[in-house]
């Protein structure tokens, strides 16, 4: 398997795919482990999760620099992805304990009755990731995944292998053992071979396209399924709102990573009577973003990680124009080495485009004018999808009024494209099921036993 600098279009490196019969064995390296981390107090796997972070500490500049080769992605959020991970890895160590510990829910002596709950770990798990952030949608598996008992099967993207590499690298110099956490590289053919071994729980990151399959593929064998999916994310800037402040901060939600974010706005929505002020400000605020090496520290657009996006890109470009909406800036493919996109807006957008409909993951975003609050919230509903949804208006009961009756997995209040480790991170319609982060993306990796217990 090639590795390939999307930036450049160089190779990086050749890696060897896992065959079946590599997944196979790897497989039943991850059930052999299976008992004896299961049965790790869990105070021992805090330690090694807790030395994993102190060898991301160590190498920091290293890892930055390997992902910003392989995904294209500004070194300096690569950098911010590394540091965001510390932060998610000192959430669990804080609270994993604490949830996965037994709990006595009812005791009568005179009964002699006691009933307890206990958070048994899954077994094996194949943790399928996608390559945008592979920090961060990697650890919101397979670090609560460990921590709970579980063993796992890590496949990182076929775009991300060799960040993939070197997370296994720092788990097992961390003390995990080396049949407890298992990279298996490479890409579609090799996720299929891993999810026909019999595994206790799938946990997969990506496209809808994919998830659609993997979740038919695993409905049948009752196993613990999970689909982190894409987005088609909605904002809406009221009347009211601080335009200039609005335009600033949606403009980086929606080209940040380059806008390969499954939270990225996708869409944004704007009241007529401050339309033409905010998209003044969105676009002066989008020419001043630097295009260019990722590796410099000045440069915000990265180049666009797969080949195959600036087709999409190209076609929604087309779609939108041939049906009547207004480009603002950009809107080509930068005739350059490696693979890249002009930060691209469009106005006068409408829900038969393309672009308005389908998750685009790049630098282009559709910005539409409505005339009230009903009308946006028609709009931001009018998707398949439902993973963010956001609303800028200085009036706090404004905006939950109309985030309430958004379908969407997290609501935002003045700010996008966020993600907590406090809070759960799920998706409804082709966003996905199941959730990760939050206690609940730690209990998501366990079976929950009931005890009924009767006796002296
Ligand atoms: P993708 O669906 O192409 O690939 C995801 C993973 O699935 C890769 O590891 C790939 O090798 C593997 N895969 C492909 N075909 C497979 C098959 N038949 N069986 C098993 N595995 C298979 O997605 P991608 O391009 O890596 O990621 C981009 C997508 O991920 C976007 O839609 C984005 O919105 C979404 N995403 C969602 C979240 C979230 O938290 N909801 C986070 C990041 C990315």
């Amino acid at each position: 398997m090639k590795v390939m600098n999307p930036a450049t279009g160089e190779l990086i490196r050749d890696i060897a795919e896992d065959g079946a019969f590599a997944v196979r064995r790897k497989y039943d390296r991850a059930r052999a482990a299976s008992p004896s981390w299961a049965a790790t107090p869990v105070a021992k796997r805090l330690v090694a999760i807790g030395g994993f972070r102190e060898a991301v500490v160590a190498r920091h500049e290293t890892l930055a620099c390997t992902l910003t080769r392989e995904v294209g992605k500004p070194i300096v959020q690569s950098r911010n992805e590394l540091n965001g991970l510390l932060k998610r890895i000192d959430f669990f160590l804080a609270e994993a304990a604490r949830v996965l510990r037994e709990e006595k829910v009812y005791a009568d002596d005179k009964e002699k009755l006691e009933e307890r709950i206990s958070h048994e770990p899954l077994g094996v798990i194949a943790n399928i990731s996608a390559w945008n952030y592979p920090y961060f949608v990697g650890s919101n598996v397979f670090v609560p995944a460990l921590l709970a008992g579980n063993t796992v099967l890590y496949k990182p993207s076929e775009f991300a292998s060799l960040t993939g590499e070197q997370i296994a690298e720092m788990m097992h110099e961390a003390g995990v053992p080396q049949d407890a956490f298992i990279a298996v590289l490479g890409g579609g053919k090799t996720g299929a071979a891993l999810l026909r071994q019999p595994v206790d729980g799938v946990f997969f990151t990506g496209s809808y396209a994919t998830g659609a399959k993997i979740g038919a593929a695993a409905g049948r064998r009752m196993i613990k399924l999970q689909l982190e999916l894409g987005g088609k994310d909605p904002v809406y800037v009221c009347d009211d709102a601080d335009v200039e402040a609005a335009a600033a901060s949606l403009a980086d939600g929606a080209f940040y990573n380059t806008g390969q974010s499954c939270c990225s706005v996708e869409r944004i929505y704007v009241d007529a009577r401050i339309h033409d002020a905010f998209l003044a400000a969105f676009v002066a605020e989008v020419k001043g973003y630097k295009v260019g090496d990722p590796m410099n520290e000045s440069t915000y657009i990265g180049a666009i990680t797969r080949r195959a996006q600036l087709d999409v890109l190209r076609r929604q470009v087309a779609d939108a124009k041939r049906k009547g909406a207004k480009l603002l800036t950009g809107g080509e493919v930068i005739e350059r080495k490696g693979n890249w996109f002009q930060p691209t807006v469009f106005t006068e957008v409408d829900h038969r485009m393309a672009l308005m409909r389908d998750e685009s993951f790049g630098p282009i975003i559709g910005i539409q004018k409505v005339a009230s609050d009903e009308e946006a919230v028609t709009l931001m509903n009018d998707t398949l999808y439902g993973l963010t949804a956001g609303v800028y208006t200085p009036d706090r009961k404004r905006a939950r009024r109309i985030l309430a009756r958004v379908r969407a997995g997290s609501a935002y209040w003045n700010c996008c494209d966020r993600v907590s480790p406090r809070l759960p991170w799920s998706g409804v319609g082709h966003s996905g099921i199941g959730l990760t982060l939050s206690t609940y993306g730690i209990q998501t990796f366990t079976r929950t036993k009931a005890w009924h217990l009767r006796g002296a």
